[in-house]
């Protein structure tokens, strides 16, 4: 069966970006969400097998949707999609449970390599 996915950005076109390298490669993205606290509502509701999550988001950032996240599912497999400059942010997110982090702009290959890393 396909590998789950949920999308959390705040930039729609972010999203969609995300969204077309992962299901042209065989992944099922199943939901999407525009900030944190939609991302953690989304979460109970898909239980994902892997959730992209943004750091900067209106409502609730993407390092406290991590620490919720990891409350309700300590297995939860959520790969960080950062700018630069957010290397203080990415380790905050590695320390609260984070499996891995994706660099702005997106690289397909890095993509794909960190989403099979990460579920692998
Ligand atoms: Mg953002």
């Amino acid at each position: 069966m396909a590998i789950k996915v949920l999308i959390v950005d705040d930039a729609a076109f972010m999203r969609m970006m995300i969204k077309d390298i992962l299901s042209k490669n065989g992944y099922d993205v199943v939901g999407e969400a525009e900030n944190g606290l939609k991302a953690v509502e989304k979460y109970q509701e898909l239980k994902p097998d892997l959730t992209t999550m943004d750091i900067t988001m209106p409502e609730m950032d993407g390092i406290a949707a991590v620490k919720e996240i990891k409350k309700m599912d300590a297995g939860a497999i959520i790969i960080m999609c950062s700018a630069m400059g957010q290397q203080a942010m990415v380790i905050e997110a590695i320390q609260s449970g984070a499996r891995d982090f994706i660099v702005k702009p997106f690289q397909p290959d890095r993509v794909l390599e960190a989403v099979r890393k990460a579920v692998g």
